[in-house]
């Protein structure tokens, strides 16, 4: 994989690219993914998003959004889209599997792949052009210094920064993660000079939900929450029956994992959700416990140190009980 540096001169040309993400984009896939795309835009190449999945209600506010293509609602325009393309543009994933069914469809394209990302081991062999970089906040900082370095920072316009400031906020967990740095409150100021209403944005993405949702956090933090105080840490398993109770949209759990985190002494927090095709765990520690290793060696999974993601093929209740085994094994890890 080439350094993204060496891409620069490309913007000089007139392209055909795609700018894809991971599943069910988070605020930092969204965000970027549209960032780049009104960049280059404005650079006159011929670009569109097309998102491997559908995304919460809370992002549909965004600059752009309209433009993008769910792959899954729309896969023959989305194949024919990415066979015609140059390059395609992959943000906020480090691994091409992580775009799900759009998978294939990449890798059997003639594009060249480039790679934009902040997430842990990531797989360089698969891409032509790219830069990784784990100290990043976020996906979109990585955009902001893409736009940057490249020579264009002029052309960041309002739209551009909604989009970058959602990734920001989002990924730092409003800016108190440990990797909210000073080149992150930095592009913050630079955005705010431009006349960014960040308020407006917060309301967007946190002020969005359902009586419904609130409904469901009150009844799963009283039934579906366990509390290991003895190992720092707390679990909650979400079965189906939750899901279609409460009538749950797809966004309507993001966030719940960092709720067990705010327990006194809790280092380990972790969700499992019952969803369609399978268990999809949620991790979050505090401190040096490695939960991108810890998905890693158990749960098909990974992210960063602090946040993962992994899955399962079991029942919640058999892949619950599995974790309340391992975490046992960590005790010393969990306790120190
Ligand atoms: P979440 O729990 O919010 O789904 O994910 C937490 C972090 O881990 C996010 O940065 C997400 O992109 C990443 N992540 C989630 N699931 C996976 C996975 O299966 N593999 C990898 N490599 N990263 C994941
Ligand atoms: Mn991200």
């Amino acid at each position: 994989m080439l350094h993204i540096q060496e891409f620069f001169p490309k913007l000089n040309k007139p392209f055909k690219g795609v700018i894809t993400c991971h599943q069910k984009p988070d605020g930092d896939a969204m965000g970027s993914s549209l960032a780049l795309f009104h960049f280059l835009k404005q650079l006159g190449h011929d670009v569109k998003v097309i998102a491997p999945t559908n995304w919460a209600n809370f992002l549909d506010w965004m600059p752009g959004v309209d433009e993008v293509i769910d792959f899954e609602a729309n896969r023959p325009l989305s194949t024919q889209i990415i066979n015609d393309a140059d390059f395609v543009f992959c943000l906020d994933f480090n691994i091409l599997h992580r775009t799900k069914h759009l998978e294939p469809i990449i890798v059997n394209s003639k594009s060249i792949k480039i790679l934009i990302d902040h997430h842990q081991q990531p797989d360089t062999a698969s891409f032509g052009f790219g830069i990784s970089d784990v100290k990043m906040s976020s996906t979109c900082e990585m955009i902001y210094d893409f736009i940057v370095q490249s020579g264009h920072s002029n052309l960041i316009n309002l739209d551009i920064a909604a989009c970058l400031y959602t990734g920001l906020m989002t990924d730092t967990g409003s800016f108190r993660f440990p990797s909210t740095t000073a080149s992150v409150h930095k592009i913050v100021a630079h955005l705010k000079e431009l006349g960014l209403q960040h308020s407006i944005i917060h309301e967007n993405i946190y002020d969005q939900g359902s009586e419904a949702r609130l409904k469901f956090m009150g009844n799963a933090f009283l039934y579906r929450m366990q509390v290991f105080p003895e190992l720092n840490t707390a679990i909650m398993a979400i079965p189906k029956t939750d899901i279609y109770k409460f009538e749950l949209r797809t966004g309507d759990t993001e966030g719940l994992v960092n709720y067990l985190l705010s327990i006194h002494g809790i280092r380990l927090a972790a969700i499992v959700i019952d969803r369609e095709e399978e268990r999809k765990w949620s991790f979050r520690s505090k401190g040096l416990f490695d939960v991108n290793i810890f998905a890693r060696t158990h749960f098909e999974g990974g992210g960063h140190a602090n946040a993962a993601g992994g899955r399962s093929s079991k029942s919640v209740d058999e892949t619950a009980q599995d974790f309340i085994e391992i975490i046992k094994t960590y005790k010393n890890q969990l306790t120190q």
